[in-house]
């Protein structure tokens, strides 16, 4: 729903406020740019789709379509899967609901299933159906918690279900022959947001739906996927990757977009505190966030900021009502938080509140970015970057007016990626919004999710090909000898009576999972991998959750329980800790003169042995040690390793004169501050959290007998992030110099070269050193690419 155009100033005027209260001297500003109206692109509808179906969608609001939902519509209409990649808010729902409601109101029995990574995306489609009020469709939610009454009547009469991934895999495909009903006539699979299916979940997701077409098959159906996802590069690969089968794409977006000024803001340095080892800190993204739409509030424009913690969303939303109460007493009424965890009711409201100028300004974590009915604003602030291009622009999207630009901020957390993006704009603004990635081979997902299948239909031979073929043969021969799966002539067999669905979590992590338990009420929080429950839930640490803060009383990993207490501490945490990492198999090595660059496996043994204590500001209180057993991590890595005699500049290699010319006790440093800012850097290739992934640096390591650098994926089996580092080697490499030598402290800080997983508290670092290192890497590899 667009709002109401109000009497707000031009984007100029606003950003002319948010300025004022700038001290001279500095200039957050590191770019400016107005992206131009864009005028709509209507059809007619198609003569396929039933008068009764056009008058209902008439009545919601939908004068004619835009050309994309035709295009879309039309190839599912003729049995073309289909993936619509357009714009935030230009109305992609309209390219499934006009082939889905016009089947399913002319043909009795055929059924549709949509997925979508939320239960509040999903429950929001559901309302917009269902208040079309077509007689014939019988739409009904089903997830995780629809009571079984429910669930009964949409397994028996539904015949468009409203569901998840996780559904589709607990209850559907595991008691197939319940739903027979509803997969005999299965005509179109619709997966909505598909780009955020990503990672080890994304994974799962393409082999999941490899299993719905296999069953749906079984009982002679052939469903029509139709895919919407925001825009990135080449979704049609993506979209072929992601269900297993061709798809074309609809990428020609025919909705119109009001003006945008973008401005690119990094916060300046502070000169009053230091962080870890005496480094410069700059004032925080959330700090700055407060400011900037305390002033946007004040002139009246509604405005959202994207915060990228539940906290930190908190935080800004307080930081802001105390700077409007000293201006007018009124003012701070007018500004809300998005908590998650918010029903759908609440969120309608707060929706409703924001659309009608009576709050002005919210804060918001991602949680808001997926299932909220909101564009049109005067003004977008992105406390930092959301981790994608695509998320950005799906943020940045909700602002833009019809009748004068609308303002968009993004503001830089101190990090090295956010320090290359205000620096190099072309990065934010012209490059295409990067393919998610995934992985559907990795053996980590292969290997319950074929057992999976197998329980739900004996696997043929045959039917390898569509698992990963040879991949698949490798994680077949493992589950019969672990007696899990029976080889017989005519295929694979589940041998136990227990289908293994229920062991089988398809949101990344293994079955290995550590419980985070309240003590005082025994409530179950949450969950976290054993691997990652060293570092994240040790004795000590700060946990949150849904914007509420913990602290962790002990961590018992034989009983796979971490118990805590409520507390909100204003430190944060984070983990020390020592890491080993092993080459177990060399799957690619190329050699650039004195230069090697290899991916492969590898297994990293770490130990938690400590943490840190950290306040907002960046500023550390203390370290204390920790008594934690050593854990290892099979995964994947990329590294690249450098001669002696290049690092220290003895070679001249021939083609280039010099060498990185370190001595050998900068050189720990200076691979230690590559690593850093490269593990920085691989999200905006790989589509990944720097969280997500890891890094070793030695001056001599003993697997390649030489200076090493390895940057790791931190899921067991990998989940491409390495991979993609690897293919985009030069570019991820050059971007990560770039960050470097844009950032103005003298000596390396945290938007540079140090991290906040550090394990071994950001030493030693030499931020010139790493510089060096990348020339010359650069310059190896470089110089033997063929132009
Ligand atoms: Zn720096
Ligand atoms: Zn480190």
């Amino acid at each position: 729903m667009d709002i109401a155009e109000a009497e707000v100033a031009p984007a100029s005027a606003l950003l002319r406020r948010v300025l004022a209260g700038i001290p001279s001297g500095e200039n957050p500003v590191t770019h400016l740019t107005t992206l131009p109206v864009r005028p709509p692109r209507h059809q007619d509808w198609p003569e396929w789709v039933p008068d009764d179906v056009v008058s209902a969608l008439r009545k919601s609001g939908v004068a004619r379509p835009f050309s994309h939902q035709v295009e879309a519509a039309e190839h599912a209409w003729h049995g073309r899967h289909v993936v619509i990649s357009t714009g935030t808010a230009s109305g992609k729902s309209l390219g499934y609901q006009l082939p889905v409601l016009s089947t399913l109101t002319t043909r009795s029995r055929s059924t549709a299933l949509y997925l979508s990574p939320t239960k509040a995306l999903a429950n929001d489609q559901l309302r917009s159906v269902t208040d079309l009020g077509l007689r014939r469709v019988r739409a009904t939610a089903c997830d995780g918690d629809t009571p079984i009454p429910e669930r009964d009547w949409a397994r028996d009469h539904a015949n468009l279900i409203f569901s998840n991934p996780d559904m589709l895999h607990h209850a559907m495909l595991s008691a197939h022959q319940r739903w027979a009903r509803f997969f005999r006539q299965l005509d179109y699979v619709v997966v909505d947001e598909c780009h955020s299916f990503r990672g080890v979940f994304g994974s799962h997701v393409a082999v999941l739906l490899r299993r719905l077409r296999r069953v749906a098959a079984y009982y002679g159906a052939s469903p029509t996927f139709v895919l919407a996802s925001a825009t990135t590069a080449d979704p049609a690969t993506f979209a072929q990757r992601l269900t297993g089968t061709e798809c074309v794409a609809v990428t020609e977006d025919g909705s119109g977009r009001g003006a945008r000024t973008v401005v690119l803001w990094e916060p300046p340095l502070l000169t009053e505190i230091t962080g870890e080892n005496g480094a410069p800190v700059r004032r925080s993204a959330g700090a700055e966030a407060s400011r900037i739409l305390a002033d946007l509030v004040i002139e009246g424009a509604r405005s959202l900021a994207f915060v990228t913690s539940r906290r930190g969303a908190e935080l800004t939303a307080a930081g802001t009502r105390r700077v409007l109460a000293d201006v007018d007493p009124e003012l701070p009424e007018r500004v809300a938080a998005y908590r998650a965890g918010f029903l759908p009711e609440e969120r309608r409201e707060l929706e409703a509140k924001l659309l009608s100028g009576e709050l002005l300004g919210v804060a918001s974590t991602n949680a808001l970015e997926l299932g909220i009915d909101i564009a049109g604003l005067d003004a977008v602030v992105l406390a930092g970057y959301p981790g994608t291009l695509a998320s950005f622009w799906q943020q940045a999207g909700r602002a833009g007016r019809s009748t004068q630009d609308a303002l968009v901020v993004f503001v830089a957390r101190d990090n090295p990626l956010d320090t290359y993006l205000v620096h190099h704009p072309d990065a934010v603004l012209d490059r295409p919004v990067e393919a998610a990635v995934l992985d559907p081979a990795n053996p980590y997902v292969l290997g319950p999710q074929l057992a999976c299948a197998a329980a739900e239909l004996p696997l043929r031979a045959e039917e390898l090909a569509s698992f990963g073929g040879d991949a698949a043969r490798e994680v077949l021969a493992t589950l019969v000898d672990d007696k899990l799966l029976r080889r017989r002539a005519s295929g694979w067999y589940w041998t136990s009576r227990q289908r293994p669905h229920a062991q089988v979590g398809i949101r990344g992590g293994g079955n290995d999972q550590v419980m985070i338990v309240e003590a005082e009420t025994s409530r179950v929080l949450g969950t976290v991998d054993s691997a990652a429950a060293c570092a994240t839930v040790h004795q000590g640490a700060v946990y949150l959750h849904q914007g509420a803060s913990f602290v962790v009383d002990e961590l018992d990993l034989d009983a796979g329980i971490a118990l805590v207490h409520a507390e909100n501490p204003e430190w944060s945490t984070s983990a020390r800790d020592v890491t080993d990492i092993e080459v177990l198999e060399t799957t690619s090595r190329q050699v650039f003169g004195d230069v090697t660059v290899c991916l492969g496996q590898v297994a990293v043994t770490s130990q938690v042995v400590g943490y840190l204590r950290r306040l907002p500001s960046g500023e550390v209180i203390d370290q204390v040690p920790l008594d934690l057993p050593e854990r290892t991590l099979r995964t994947r890595a990329v590294w690249y390793t450098i001669s002696d005699e290049l690092l220290s500049g003895r070679l001249l290699s021939g083609r280039e004169p010099g060498g990185a010319g370190l001595t050998s006790a900068r050189i720990p440093g200076s691979l230690h501050a590559a690593e850093h800012a490269a593990i920085g850097l691989l999200p905006l290739f790989a589509t990944c959290d720097r969280w997500d992934i890891g890094g070793v640096s030695t001056a001599l390591h003993a697997d390649t007998g030489e200076a090493t650098v390895f940057v790791h994926d931190g899921h067991p089996g990998g989940a491409g992030f390495a991979d993609r580092g690897h293919a985009a080697l030069v570019p991820w490499l050059a971007a990560t110099r770039e960050a470097i030598v844009s950032c103005e402290c003298p000596a390396g800080c945290p938007s540079c070269v140090q991290s906040p997983k550090c394990g071994n508290g950001n030493e030693p670092l030499d931020k010139a050193g790493a510089v060096a290192v990348l020339d010359t890497v650069l310059g190896e590899v470089r110089a033997d690419l063929p132009v």
